[in-house]
């Protein structure tokens, strides 16, 4: 794990995080400056930097986190209304933490994409 990776130190507990789901491989937890009134984050446990730095023989890791998400949205009662799901990769992209993360948004209508 890179010591400077903030996702890295939630996993580990060394920041505080508002988490909302735990398991084995995978970390969900409220974004600190939530773009909707449902906003999680959800990450592997293990460090990953970008979408690019996953292998192919590794990609079930993204089944693993949209099923995550999936179930969040079941529990959050937003399955039906709808919801986004985001993953920004680099610069252009609009990533800002270098740890692969998944982004849940819902509760409000969503619109363009930026
Ligand atoms: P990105 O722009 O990389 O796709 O998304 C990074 C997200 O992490 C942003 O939505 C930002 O608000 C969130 N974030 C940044 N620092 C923290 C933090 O310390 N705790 C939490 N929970 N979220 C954070
Ligand atoms: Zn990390």
């Amino acid at each position: 794990m890179p010591s400077d990776c903030l996702f890295c130190k939630l996993v580990t507990r060394e920041i505080p995080g508002d988490i909302v789901y735990e398991d084995e491989d995978v970390l969900a937890f409220n974004d600190i400056s939530p773009q909707a009134p449902t906003h999680i984050l959800i990450i592997p446990k293990q460090h990953v930097a970008t979408v690019n730095d996953v292998p192919e023989e590794q990609a079930s890791l993204f089944g693993t986190l949209v099923g995550c998400a999936k179930r969040l949205a079941i529990q959050r009662g937003i399955d039906a209304s709808g919801y986004r799901l985001i993953m920004n990769c680099n610069g252009e992209g609009g990533q800002t933490v270098f740890h692969v993360h998944l982004h849940l948004l819902g509760g409000r209508q969503l619109t363009g994409l930026g």
